[in-house]
């Protein structure tokens, strides 16, 4: 779904990330996980052009990054961040319906979506549709933002530590609730943290970051028993 071949990002003559080479499998739950400042956010940011590489090549389905229409693109991909990221003057149904807007969907299928999708992250549509994002709690936020990079189903989510803002309770039910949903939606994730014990939770494959470069990769079982 996702191959990154010989890729390298440079910063005034420091690499921010080297020689990445790795792939993410279609409907793979992908966590990548590391210290601060090791190339996490560099590498998530490559997947949707927010970064291009200083050298080597990203292939998402077999074409070249490069390649596709950057607006296609993005609509491709649902981003989700962890500085929550909701537009305080619009509601929650507004703040959902952004790329479906663009899109120029029609509007009774925005209005379905938008419900449909609060459903899916755990909130009542009646009640959450015409509230504006400071009337939800912080994991109630974090849920709309999931809602909102799902809107218009694209086929792979970045996630960059959406979880780590919140409480040790919330953030355990999010994770739950992320599970759960994966199932549901068999999307390609991609999901970045600097925390072993939700890595291990989460992910199908866990790739271990230090100092720009990608020093581990496999399974729970592959990282837990290497000898
Ligand atoms: P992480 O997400 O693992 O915390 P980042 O990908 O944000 O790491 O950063 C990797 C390295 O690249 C860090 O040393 C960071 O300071 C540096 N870096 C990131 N973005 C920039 C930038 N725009 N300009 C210069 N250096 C940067
Ligand atoms: P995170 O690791 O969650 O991205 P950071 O504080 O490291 O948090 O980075 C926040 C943003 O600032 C990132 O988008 C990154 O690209 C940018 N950034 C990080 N380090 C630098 C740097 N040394 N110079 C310029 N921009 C940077």
């Amino acid at each position: 779904m996702i191959t990154f071949s010989d890729v390298s990002k440079r910063y005034n003559n420091s690499n921010a990330v080297r020689s990445l080479d790795f792939s993410i499998n279609e409907g793979e739950f992908f966590v990548l996980i590391g210290p601060s400042g090791c190339g996490k956010t560099t590498t998530l940011k490559m997947m949707n052009r927010l970064i291009d590489p200083s050298s080597g090549s990203i292939m998402i389905e077999q074409q070249e990054i490069k390649e596709y229409n950057i607006h296609q693109l993005r609509y491709q991909i649902g981003y989700v961040l962890q500085q929550i990221a909701l537009f305080p003057h619009m509601t929650i149904e507004e703040n959902i319906s952004i790329v479906p807007e663009l899109k120029k969907w029609k509007q009774a299928d925005i209005t379905n979506r938008v419900a449909e999708l609060l459903e899916l992250v755990g909130l009542d549509p009646e009640k959450y549709r015409k509230r504006k994002p400071r009337e939800l709690s912080g994991g109630q936020q974090q849920r709309i933002g999931v809602a909102r990079a799902l809107a218009a189903d694209p086929k792979i989510i970045l996630m960059d530590e959406p979880f780590s803002a919140l409480d040790p309770i919330t953030r355990e039910k999010l994770q739950d609730d992320l599970l759960e949903l994966k199932n549901s939606i068999r999307k390609t994730i991609v999901f970045v943290t600097h925390d072993i014990k939700e890595a291990l939770k989460l992910g199908d494959r866990v790739a271990v970051m230090n100092k720009g470069e990608i020093v581990q990769i496999g399974t729970k079982d592959d990282l837990l028993f290497r000898p």
